[in-house]
């Protein structure tokens, strides 16, 4: 039976991380560091997790902005509060909360956020760091992945790990990632051929498709680890679960871990945008570069820091 990846432990130990590292920020005479949260129309999922996001931010001794306007909100009046929040000083991050209305460009948006707090990672600027290898804000989920995957494996050198799902906010990112962990990198989508087949070749599996238990026990590979990025909402015997894209049960029989829906990726996207704000206040003050894998060290799992990446 696999090992159950726990994202909410991994979640409490990066936020216990932080939080000791701003406490530690007594000697530094500046601002806390701030995050800007905007939402754009009154979409419940959104508020929640907006909510959410700002009391763990408050929690972990940051500066909370939360900015809620109205669904009719036209794109010149979001793009003029983007503009004073990257000339705000007390922000060190930005979190546009998507989807945002049909009739704002949600890329014209994005571009217009100051790189350097651009804590989701999606500033085509970021995008073009990660991808050349050079250092950039990471989306939260993939990075948050990574954290687990080098938590539960060590070092990834060599796996091969397969990816489904080529979205800009999970899949490319996280194929980057692993290429950079230096992991043999596939990447599959709607359009792959025998994905079972594909599947049964990885080390590493990730799924960030959106469809309900759509991985089976016979797509995995004996000893794989799998990381569940899907969430799904379902009916079961009358009641609404979430489920992840991975038949979570039957695949776990299998594979030697793997993340559960919920309690896996999910804390750890939060987490992670906590991290990128820490990372953007250190980087705007000079500070030492948080380590992204020291976290696992609070709790004494001393595993987390041999790695020395390599180009090529
Ligand atoms: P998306 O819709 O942008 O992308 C889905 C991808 O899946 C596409 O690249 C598509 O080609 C691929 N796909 C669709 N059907 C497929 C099939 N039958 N076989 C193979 N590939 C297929 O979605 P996204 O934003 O990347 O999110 C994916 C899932 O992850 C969703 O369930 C979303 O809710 C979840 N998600 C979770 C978190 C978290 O924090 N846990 C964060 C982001 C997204």
């Amino acid at each position: 039976m696999a090992k159950v990846i726990d994202g909410k432990t991994f979640a409490r130990r990066l936020r216990n991380y932080i939080t000791a590292q701003i406490a530690g920020l007594k000697e530094y005479q500046g601002e806390p560091p701030g995050l800007a949260t905007v939402l754009v129309g009154s979409d419940p999922a959104s508020e929640v997790y907006v909510r959410n996001k700002a009391k763990q931010t408050v929690d972990a001794g940051m500066v909370s902005f939360q900015y809620s306007l109205d669904a009719g909100t036209s794109e010149a009046e979001l793009l003029q509060l983007i503009a004073e929040l990257n000339a705000d000083p007390r922000v060190h991050g930005i979190l546009l909360q998507l989807p945002l209305p049909l009739h704002i460009s949600t890329e014209r948006v994005i571009n217009a956020i100051e790189p350097a707090k651009d804590v989701d990672g999606f500033h085509i600027s970021n995008v073009g760091l990660l991808g050349s290898g050079q250092k950039a804000l990471v989306p939260c989920t993939p990075l948050g992945c990574m954290m687990m995957l080098r938590g539960q494996l060590g070092s990834l050198k060599g796996m091969h790990a397969v990816v489904i799902g080529r979205s800009n906010i999970v899949g490319k990112p996280m194929a980057q990632l692993l290429l950079a962990d230096d992991c043999t990198v596939t990447i599959a989508h709607r359009h792959t051929l025998d994905l079972p087949n594909l599947c049964r070749q990885a080390d590493i599996l990730v799924v960030a498709v959106g469809r309900a238990e759509m991985v089976k026990s016979d797509w995995i590979k004996p000893g794989a680890t799998v990381i569940d990025v899907g969430i799904n909402r379902v009916e079961r015997e009358g009641t609404a679960r979430l489920v992840g894209d991975v038949d979570f049960k039957t695949v776990a029989v299998v594979a030697d871990a793997i993340t559960p829906v919920p309690g896996g990726v999910g804390p750890m996207t939060i987490a992670c945008l906590l991290f990128n704000t820490w990372t953007a206040f250190c980087r705007r003050n000079g500070l030492p570069e948080p380590d992204e894998n020291a976290f696992s060290l609070v709790d004494g799992i001393g595993v987390l820091n041999e790695f020395q990446r390599q180009a090529n």
